[in-house]
């Protein structure tokens, strides 16, 4: 087997480039990696260790929290909480956040993550992943702790995910384009398959929940209405829909071939802000897209440029190619000023 560049090996290298790093950043990411592998190994057994997918409550999100979800929840807790490099860490499946307790060394990160996305997919034996964040922590740690975690996205240090698919990758941005790696199980390692992913600017493809469309506002309605016209119409080109509804998957195929994922505000959800958490789903992933020279919006904003007011507060997204994007905030101002 020839060597290719791990990604241990990829992190030291961009360390080296950092002046004051020491080696830490490495070292919390080799944990993050090995949270990731834990979880991949987990949901590769599907029903292996029982109703993997049944329902056991309900989260603080308000829907439904699986088995897996727990369990892959925890696993991401114990492989990242003994590294010595966080501070604390929070997760869509829990309510608060959670300090490296006592008796571990604490470091100087925040980690923020979404334990397994597309968990409904269980049943389906279909493609889930996890989403991942890290933040530096406040040199004066706040009475309330999840203060120190709402950070626009901007503050970002780095992002990533692991897509669960018949592969396990993970796609990952430290703020310098971004990267994919492969996880070959042989050996244990996640290795670089996947060097400066970039985002067509154009693309016929896009990916939004079809079944919503009565709740839309109207400039993702004419957005939409001019695609499915395709040649015939203003736009002169036929377009195509994908969707998986596990986001990193949704938003893995826009890395790899191009396109636009839509979860935008509809009347539906409204009260509540949108579908998608900001700090567990939007902002990871709005690094990334723009890392790789796409474009990440509410439809009325820059996604990294909203500043957090809660840690499960939930955003309107857009995201992927640039001229898509464009277009649809275009729209969306058209609409306003009317
Ligand atoms: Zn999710």
């Amino acid at each position: 087997m020839t060597y290719r560049t791990t990604l241990t090996h990829f992190i030291q290298e961009q360390e080296t480039h950092v002046t004051g790093a020491t080696g830490e950043f490495t070292s919390l990411l080799n944990d993050v990696s090995a949270a990731c592998k834990a979880v991949a190994d987990l949901v590769g057994r599907g029903s292996l260790y029982g109703e993997l997918g049944a329902a056991i409550g309900i989260n603080v999100q308000d829907e439904t929290q699986k088995q897996l979800d727990v369990m892959a929840n925890d696993l991401a807790l114990s492989w990242c909480e003994r590294g010595g490099q966080l501070f604390a860490m929070a997760s869509e499946e829990m309510v608060d956040v959670y300090p490296v307790p006592e008796g571990y060394k604490r470091g100087r990160y925040l980690l923020i993550f979404d334990p397994l996305d597309g968990s409904s997919n269980i049943e389906v034996n279909g493609p889930m992943g996890t989403i991942f964040s890290v933040l530096r922590a406040s040199e004066k740690p706040s009475a309330n702790l999840a203060d120190d975690f709402l950070q626009p996205g901007t503050e970002q240090l780095c992002a990533g995910y692991v897509l669960f698919g018949p592969a396990t990758l993970m796609v990952l941005t430290t703020g310098n384009g971004v990267n994919g790696f492969t996880l070959n199980p042989d050996i244990g390692e996640f290795v670089l398959t996947h060097p400066g992913i970039r985002i067509p600017e154009d693309t016929k493809e896009y990916a939004i929940n079809a079944s919503n469309a009565r709740f839309w506002e109207p400039p993702v309605r004419r957005y939409i209405d001019e695609c499915l016209a395709g040649k015939a119409g203003p736009r002169g080109k036929d377009f195509n829909m994908r969707w998986v509804a596990a986001m990193v998957a949704d938003v893995h195929r826009v890395l790899s071939r191009g396109g636009i994922f839509m979860y935008p505000l509809d009347d539906k959800i409204r009260d509540k802000g949108g579908r998608l958490r900001l700090l567990y789903e939007a902002n990871p992933m709005s690094f990334i897209v723009e890392q790789a020279g796409g474009m990440a919006s509410t439809g009325r904003g820059r996604i990294l440029d909203v500043q957090p007011t809660g840690l499960h507060q939930r955003i309107p997204v857009i995201l992927g190619a640039r001229n898509e994007v464009q277009r649809l905030v275009d729209y969306h101002k058209e609409f306003d000023a009317k």
